[in-house]
């Protein structure tokens, strides 16, 4: 990819200028591993036949139980089923408090088990779900709260379980997000009733499709493996309604070798985003994610918010004025899952602040491990210069 330098004088292409990268930067590129180091057990699969759910995504379910430090690591198909399963096995009835900021599947696992969503809101900085509107919302319905580690940044995992223990409900994590993240230096497992993770191809940890359900209940965990595998247990005498969610061996190929990098490309993705927040902390109108000081996040996904009275521009021009310089970004989660077609009309909506508010002013830039920092720094610069001429931009579109 050839890289026009951008001159302090040269023009914006939406101002007519060319644009600073001639092809696309995407959003995300799957990080996946050198084919050199999956060959040889790609091959053995081949040779024995054996291509779903067998050594390899056993082996994948040790070393990930050991990463996150906890008893039962089941491999899934992918994360959504993943939420399915686990849900239903912990047989929660009634109604669910669930952050509306969060992508749309962690609500529809709720769906899929009969289950009615309490949309809450999630907090102004963190975007997690936020503590103080979870307790108003709950009855003698309430069974469980599932909370979202967003973008990777952890959730207040102490203070969720002390409201649970208050209230009798059971916490569980949609941790599609958080692979690679961690609280007090502990990765983000154990301390729900079950965290579940996605390994699919916009996350930090890619199998190609597949999830991951952490748990430290043995119950739980066989329940899922059984679950996953249509709900028979192995006589073909199936003990309750299950589903076909197995992992290929294949995807624990990839993400068993994935597991492997994944140190080094923390910290080059941590580099990454140091490099994005210190080339944009000085532009007004613009925010980032607070992390708090006893977590670190692995950022899936890296976002801004952008103050249009003091940026000049609002986030959907912004993104505009990216695109004519071929760099991809995202609204997201615009709309949030309230607003969602599939949701507005049925269940009940509350004045969810904060959630319409950051889905209406936040961007996500393109980040991935493999990303060259020179293109941060250019990505950086064009909005910085979107700063420097809204006003021409502006009256462009006007
Ligand atoms: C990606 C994602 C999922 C779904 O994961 P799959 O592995 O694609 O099923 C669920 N919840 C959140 C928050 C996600 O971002």
């Amino acid at each position: 990819m050839k890289l026009t330098s951008i001159k302090e004088s040269g023009k914006l292409a939406i101002l007519g200028g060319k644009p600073v990268f001639n092809s696309l930067i995407p959003m995300v590129r799957p990080s996946l591993p050198p084919f050199k180091g999956i060959e040889n057990r790609l091959k053995e699969t081949f040779s024995s036949g054996l291509v779903t759910n067998a050594k390899y995504v056993e082996l994948l379910e040790k070393k990930i139980a050991q990463y996150l430090n906890v008893k039962h690591a089941v491999c899934v198909a992918n994360c959504t089923l993943g939420l399915i399963l686990g849900i239903k096995a912990l047989k929660l009835k009634g109604k669910i408090i669930v952050p509306s900021f969060t992508f749309c599947a962690s609500v529809h696992a709720l769906i899929w088990n009969n289950l009615t969503p309490i949309f809450v809101d999630c907090h102004q900085e963190t975007f997690n779900i936020d503590l103080t509107s979870i307790e108003k919302y709950i009855t003698k319905d309430t069974s469980a709260i599932m909370a979202v580690h967003i973008f990777g940044n952890p959730a207040q995992v102490e203070e969720l379980n002390k409201i649970a223990h208050k209230y009798s409900l059971k916490v569980i994590y949609d941790a599609a997000h958080a692979f690679g993240s961690s609280y007090k230096n502990k990765p983000l497992a154990g301390f729900g009733e079950m965290e579940v993770f996605s390994l699919s191809p916009t996350k930090v940890l890619v199998a190609g499709e597949g999830g991951i359900v952490a748990t430290n209940n043995k119950r739980l965990a066989d329940e899922i493996r059984i679950g996953r595998d249509y709900g028979n247990p192995g006589n073909y005498n199936c003990e309750f309604v299950g589903l076909n969610a197995r992992m290929l061996e294949i995807s624990a190929i990839i993400a068993l070798e994935n597991l492997e990098l994944l140190p080094e490309r923390l910290v080059k993705r941590k580099k990454l985003i140091n490099l994005y927040l210190d080339n944009l902390k000085n532009i007004p109108g613009i925010s980032f994610q607070k992390i708090e000081k006893d977590s670190s996040s692995c950022y899936k996904d890296f976002a801004i918010l952008i103050d249009p009275a003091k940026f000049g521009l609002d986030r959907n021009i912004l993104a505009l004025v990216l695109e004519k310089e071929n760099i991809s970004s995202r609204k997201y989660f615009f709309p949030p899952v309230h607003k969602q077609n599939a949701y507005e009309k049925e269940f009940i909506q509350e004045n969810l602040v904060n959630t319409n508010f950051i889905s209406e002013h936040i961007l996500c830039l393109p980040l991935y491990n493999h990303m060259k920092e020179k293109d941060i720094l250019n990505i950086c610069q064009i909005i910085k210069k979107a700063y420097q001429y809204a006003p021409s931009i502006k009256e462009k579109l006007s």
